[in-house]
């Protein structure tokens, strides 16, 4: 009986481990493949890309339209479906008033943080069509510092997240700071500070997976010299915070962007090899044992934009034409695509700073691009090309 019994406990044991509170697919983890991204304003599911578009006009009232891609058809537009509607007002579905940020599939629905009137925040969610748009809460005010950078809106188990460079001018002189915020998505519970750090944080990633939330920040150390990467994770269910790395890695360059796996920490790192040339690697963090290995030599170029994601690296790199090319890998070092990033209605002469990847989702990869003349852009995989998508 003692044994059946013990039996029983450790199967029960065994079951609970097995299955996690949050299982993946109950729609309540962060899809880190969008949402971890910074500046993100993309989203997806199986059959349709989600984007928040700032179609704001000179002089006028300051707003953003969500617009879909349905993957099958190819077809785009505003999701609205009032035939005879220009979308230019709030009784459009579409229509977003203010400044909006991170739109998110979340637990079933969209979900964005919008800024409305006197800049206050308030989190929406519509269903998936656009219509049933709710006022899901408001984010208090003295949790949202005036001017953030670099942020990034990440809903997940039942919270959303604000993780961003916090600007603060003190006697003339702008101190960025990382900061990361928490709010309840039940408007009754109150929002509350994770991270506010001293005004020396030059860049900071982060990625919520299972209990935790991923921070990689590089920060100006007292010498006034650039650090090290140092990982850090906090534990969302204890609010315990956890130094991983805060030392020397094997390697002398920056890293950029980060992906966080079951046992990993997967990093780019580059150093410059010449005039304009930088020599680029991927690096795998080992969260076990807290050593880092090269994973693979990645490719050498100019400077680039890179994105990390669910396994692949992606680079833009501009040459010296103002072309831009668009280079991917997985995390076995295998190149998925080298090739060129040119579109029908592609502004020429870009400059590479400006091209944000938003996400991928195993068959294309999209991008921003936030300067003056902003698009939104799908690059097959496979190579076929590449398609603006607005405007
Ligand atoms: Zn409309």
């Amino acid at each position: 009986m003692r044994k059946l019994t013990a039996t029983v406990i450790a199967l029960l044991f065994l079951a609970t481990l097995s299955v996690p509170a949050f299982a993946a697919d109950s729609g309540k983890d962060s899809d880190r493949v969008f949402a971890a991204r910074k500046n993100a304003n993309a989203c997806a599911t199986e059959d349709t890309v989600y984007f928040l578009c700032n179609e704001s006009v000179e002089g006028g009232m300051e707003h953003y339209v969500i617009r879909y891609l349905d993957k099958a058809t190819g077809i785009t537009g505003p999701l609205c479906g009032r035939p005879e509607c220009l979308h230019t007002d709030a009784d459009c579905n579409a229509y977003v008033k203010g400044r909006a940020f991170g739109i998110a599939y979340y637990d079933g629905r969209l979900y964005w943080v919008a800024a409305g009137d006197m800049n206050k925040y308030y989190v929406y969610s519509a269903a998936p069509d656009g219509t049933d748009h709710r006022t899901v809460r408001e984010l208090d005010g003295e949790l949202v510092p005036d001017e953030i950078g670099d942020w990034s809106f990440q809903f997940h188990r039942e919270h959303v997240y604000l993780s961003c460079i916090k600007n603060t001018v003190i006697n003339g002189k702008v101190h960025e700071s990382g900061y990361i915020a928490a709010w309840p998505l039940d408007p009754d519970e109150a929002g509350f500070v994770v991270l506010d750090e001293e005004g020396t944080t030059l860049q900071m990633s982060t990625q919520l997976y299972g209990d935790d939330m991923y921070i990689v920040d590089v920060h100006r150390t007292e010498t006034g010299e650039k650090s090290p990467p140092r990982f850090r994770r906090w534990d969302i269910t204890t609010g315990q915070m956890e130094v991983l790395f805060d030392g020397q890695p094997p390697f002398a360059g920056g890293i950029s962007d980060c992906w966080v796996t079951e046992d990993s920490i997967y990093t780019v790192e580059s150093h410059p090899v010449g005039e304009e040339q930088y020599e680029r690697s991927v690096y795998r963090y080992d969260l076990a044992d807290g050593t880092f290995e090269r994973s693979f030599e990645w490719f050498t170029g100019g400077p680039c934009a890179v994105g990390i994601s669910d396994d692949l690296c992606v680079a833009v790199d501009s040459e010296t034409d103002g072309r831009l090319a668009v280079i991917a890998a997985d995390f076995q070092g295998n190149t998925v695509l080298d090739a060129e990033l040119a579109a029908e209605g592609m502004p020429r002469g870009l400059k590479f700073l400006v091209l944000t990847m938003a996400g991928e989702d195993g068959e294309n990869m999209y991008f921003y691009n936030y300067n003056t003349s902003p698009f939104f852009v799908s690059v097959a995989l496979d190579g076929s090309g590449a398609r603006i998508l607005w405007p």
